[in-house]
């Protein structure tokens, strides 16, 4: 089959591959429409993840199930179905535990595109099928639905980590695609007021439309000094991080009132260490608390997240801005990734 794929540290191009085999509770998938994700940027051109040859990248997108597995109860092929970027493994211990995000370590549910080959080719391999994928409901278009993979659970998954809650002031620093649903996300849970932080003038206008009461750049200075302006000193009680770097922390600590929480969902693509801010911290007894997580799969969740879009509480197409027709235009999308440029937030491609 053909994919494309990251060859090796800085270089990502087309590859053949062997189609992927189908155990008994796993599906295979022809793609439908798919997305690049930042994640492929920093995997590719920063090495991430270390240096990779021949992994085929993508994490996002709607598939139509061509195979299933003997043991496969829910789906059969003709099926059009989201096929989310966390696929647990749901027999596992961590799973057991409640963290089936990390099903046989750190981060192993994070499969595509970095335990084993991503959705970006012809035939795409989905463990625990009946656990993991999520049909796609009628009313949703498949552009759509690619915001589903990924986005929409990562963005929400800030606000459940932070656990805003009615009436809170929140700061959620980055706006793209994930900062975005970051937004909603806080705004469906009840928070009062949301700053986001960013600097595309497309990214602001759709944060607004996602019901942020205000926007500031972090070009215009400090987002710390911003905020305590605009908070008469007192800060916000959750900051939400989809954006930035290792030493958005600071900041991010320093704008937090006492009792408040952090929810990251940026992938530190570089730096060895985040710096916590001694004195901002409250010594260290300031009851501040940071939480950082991949975004959980499995198919109950991802249906609950489908039908917010149906029932429309969220419209995640507003994200779209950049449309391609045909599989050879994910390597255009890829690029389009890698270059952001001012009026992109996320490009989709229909196969
Ligand atoms: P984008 O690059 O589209 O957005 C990043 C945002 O951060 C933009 O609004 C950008 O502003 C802003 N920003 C950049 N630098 C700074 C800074 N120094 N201080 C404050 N804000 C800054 O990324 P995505 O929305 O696509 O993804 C966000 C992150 O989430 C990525 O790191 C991605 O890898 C990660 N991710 C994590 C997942 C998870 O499960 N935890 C899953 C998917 C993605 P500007 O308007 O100027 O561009
Ligand atoms: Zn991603």
């Amino acid at each position: 089959m053909k994919a494309y794929a990251m060859l090796e540290l800085n270089k990502a191009g087309w590859i053949e591959k062997e189609d992927p085999a189908c155990g008994p509770l796993d599906a295979i998938c022809r793609p439908v429409a798919l997305a690049p994700c930042t994640s492929d940027i920093h995997t590719v051109w920063e090495g991430a993840i270390g240096d990779r040859h021949n992994l085929v990248l993508g994490h996002e997108g709607v598939g139509e199930i061509i195979e299933v597995g003997a043991l496969v109860k829910d789906f059969s092929p003709g099926d059009i179905v989201i096929m989310p970027a966390i696929t647990p493994d749901w027999g596992s211990r961590e799973a057991q535990r409640g963290y089936s995000v990390h099903s046989g370590g750190m981060l192993g549910g994070w499969k595509f595109s970095n335990g084993k080959d991503g959705v970006f080719a012809e035939k795409i391999h989905i463990n625990e099928a009946d656990a993991n994928l999520a049909l796609l409901p009628s009313g949703i278009g498949f552009e759509t639905a690619c915001m589903l993979s990924d986005m929409m659970p990562t963005g929400f998954h800030a606000s459940e980590m932070a656990k805003v809650t009615y009436g809170e002031s929140v700061c959620v620093i980055g706006i793209g695609p994930v900062g975005l649903m970051c937004v909603r996300g806080a705004v469906l849970r009840g928070a009062s007021r949301v700053i986001g932080v960013g600097s595309r003038p497309i990214c602001v206008e759709v944060a607004r439309k996602y019901g942020a009461t205000d926007t500031i750049s972090y070009k215009d200075g400090p987002i710390d000094d911003q905020i305590l302006e605009m908070t008469d000193g007192e800060g916000v009680d959750r900051v939400l991080i989809a954006g930035g770097d290792v030493d958005t922390f600071e900041p991010a600590i320093r704008m937090l009132k006492p009792g408040g929480a952090i929810g990251n969902v940026n992938y530190l693509g570089n730096g060895d260490h985040v710096r916590i801010p001694r004195l901002d911290w409250g010594v260290g007894m300031g009851h501040k608390t940071i939480h950082g997580g991949l975004m959980p799969g499995g198919r109950l969740r991802m249906e609950r997240l489908a039908s917010m879009v149906v029932h429309g509480r969220v419209d995640p197409s507003l994200m779209i801005t950049h449309r391609f027709e045909g599989f050879e235009h994910i390597a255009d999308a890829v690029a389009l990734m890698k270059e952001k440029p001012r009026d992109l937030i996320k490009p989709v491609v229909v196969i």
